[in-house]
């Protein structure tokens, strides 16, 4: 059981129409890629836009406890259309799709440590926070 209980109508209470539109948008486009999953919550990396990925972590605790990497959460604090995209995305997610989102890290975790990468935690930790580095290193890992 890897899916973290999100409650979408109190993540979504309070926001702008428009908002939740635009993230329920993104979602039904596939833009919110989910990077790590738990049932205490999920770190995602969501396209925007201007095809710049911000990077979202949304706990399952209660529905304030979201943030994102991007100018409009960080000028306001409040809940994005990314953080709704994710939650979004994690519901309709099945639970084989979870199981392997819980997965993505250590798998790649492995592939590094057997090309004898001494940095291969360090280059996890990284990868978490930095959606260009995660794709680049799966893409490594893919061609091996
Ligand atoms: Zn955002």
């Amino acid at each position: 059981m890897h899916a973290p209980a999100f409650d979408y109508d109190a993540v979504t209470r309070d926001m702008p129409e428009a908002r939740v539109a635009r993230g329920e948008n993104y979602a039904a486009k596939g833009w919110a890629s989910m990077v790590d999953c738990s049932p205490s919550g999920v770190l995602a990396h969501v396209l925007g836009e201007q095809g710049i990925a911000y990077v979202v972590e949304v706990g399952a605790r209660d529905a304030s406890d979201a943030r994102c990497t991007c100018k409009d959460f960080a000028d306001t604090g409040l809940r994005c259309k990314h953080v709704v995209a994710t939650v979004r995305t994690v519901l309709d997610a099945d639970p084989e799709t979870l199981a392997d989102v819980a997965d993505r890290l250590p798998r790649l975790l492995d592939m590094l440590e057997m090309e004898e990468r001494d940095d291969a935690d360090l280059l996890i930790e990284r990868a978490r926070r930095d959606p260009a580095l995660l794709r680049e290193l799966e893409g490594e890992a893919a061609e091996d």
